[in-house]
């Protein structure tokens, strides 16, 4: 079974109705749902997290003023194809747009899709590694897209090779979903693409629910683990997925059971007709600061902005606040305030 990329075939999989209206929607925002994710929808639920993600909605074609196309500003860090250099010790390398699945909320959703900007040829490739070979401060390189897993071991390692060239760089992050939503393909030959000798392979593993850690996804899980990937998390605070502190801390729990250590919680961004998917920040703060009294440390992810123009990431779950004469209040995971004295006092 193929993954579901048209509107025909999500009424015939009964997940839309035949006069749903989406086919203006899939004329903008690329669909695509694999048998992994399918399984996990409840078609019942008119409500059901997991569809929400994945199936597409009528109000993307609604488009706020405050949404844009490049929401954290990948593209004013740009210095060559491939590149976004935000950070003077890490790069993203983006080499291909592509996904396995298109999520509804994605921030890059205009970047995308078939009608996104593609993969890099060759010759962009080897200018972005020029590029990451020629500065030295670079000691992170962050694969990211589209999904770096959608590419095939061969290429993937062809990537980690001419990565393992580079004395500077220390550490190779991959940012995916494939291990949650196509988790067949992460088998020997992945985890072996993944890694090169002198560097250490992170993987962030996108989910937003805990339903998405099934038992297959445990599979990889534990297959990257035992090839020397270290696994962190990485989701998005949405409406309806994952806005309850039930539902986060069941996740974050998930993550840590699974050994993948909770990393991002993203704040969603405002990636254009995503408005349903919005939460605010003071509910996000709310969230955050319930997980604190409610689950252990290990499974306390960092609640983060990217702020829209490309400035970069912000911990916005702080609940340390300053007061006027320099002294701090801090905030309890119940509200509750206590004062705290400044150094000397
Ligand atoms: S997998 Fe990532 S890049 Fe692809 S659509 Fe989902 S959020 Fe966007």
């Amino acid at each position: 079974m193929s993954a579901l990329k048209t509107v025909r075939g999500l009424v015939e999989a009964g997940l839309v109705k035949e006069e749903s209206g989406l086919d203006a929607v899939a004329e903008k925002y690329a669909i695509s749902i694999t048998p992994a994710v399918l399984a996990l929808i409840d078609p019942n639920d008119p409500n059901d997290p997991i569809a929400r993600q994945y199936v597409p909605a009528p109000e993307e074609l609604v488009t706020t003023a405050e949404e844009r196309a490049d929401p954290i500003g990948d593209l004013t860090h740009s210095p060559v194809e491939g590149i976004v250099h935000r950070y003077p010790d890490r790069v993203l390398l983006k080499a291909v747009h592509v996904c396995p699945v298109y999520c509804r909320f994605c921030f890059r959703r205009e970047m995308v899709g078939p009608q996104g900007l593609g993969t890099l040829t060759a010759g962009e490739l080897d200018a972005a590694i020029a590029y990451i070979a020629a500065h030295e401060e670079i000691w992170e390189v962050i694969l990211t897209g589209g999904d770096p897993l959608v590419l095939s071991p061969r290429r993937l390692h062809v990537i980690m090779e001419k990565l393992a060239g580079i004395a500077h760089v220390k550490v190779v992050r991959f940012h995916t979903r494939v291990p949650v939503v196509e988790p067949e393909r992460i088998d020997a030959e992945m985890v072996e693409a993944l890694t090169a000798s002198g560097k250490t392979t992170y993987l962030a593993v996108h989910a937003n629910h805990p339903r998405e850690l099934t038992a297959l996804a445990r599979t990889g899980f534990d297959l990257l683990i035992a090839g020397g990937v270290v696994l962190i998390s990485q989701s998005v605070l949405l409406a309806g997925v994952n806005d309850d502190a039930e539902t986060l801390a069941a996740l974050m729990r998930g993550f840590v059971e699974n050994r993948i250590r909770p990393y991002y919680l993203h704040h969603p961004d405002l990636a254009p007709g995503t408005g349903h998917f919005r939460v605010s920040i003071e509910d996000g703060q709310r969230l955050v600061t319930a997980l604190r009294g409610r689950i252990s440390g290990l499974c306390q992810p960092t609640y983060v902005l990217d702020i829209p123009g490309g400035h970069g990431k912000a911990d916005i779950g702080a609940a340390a606040l300053v007061g006027s004469d320099g002294c701090f209040t801090v905030r309890d995971w119940q509200g509750g305030e206590h004062a705290y004295p400044p150094v000397g006092d």
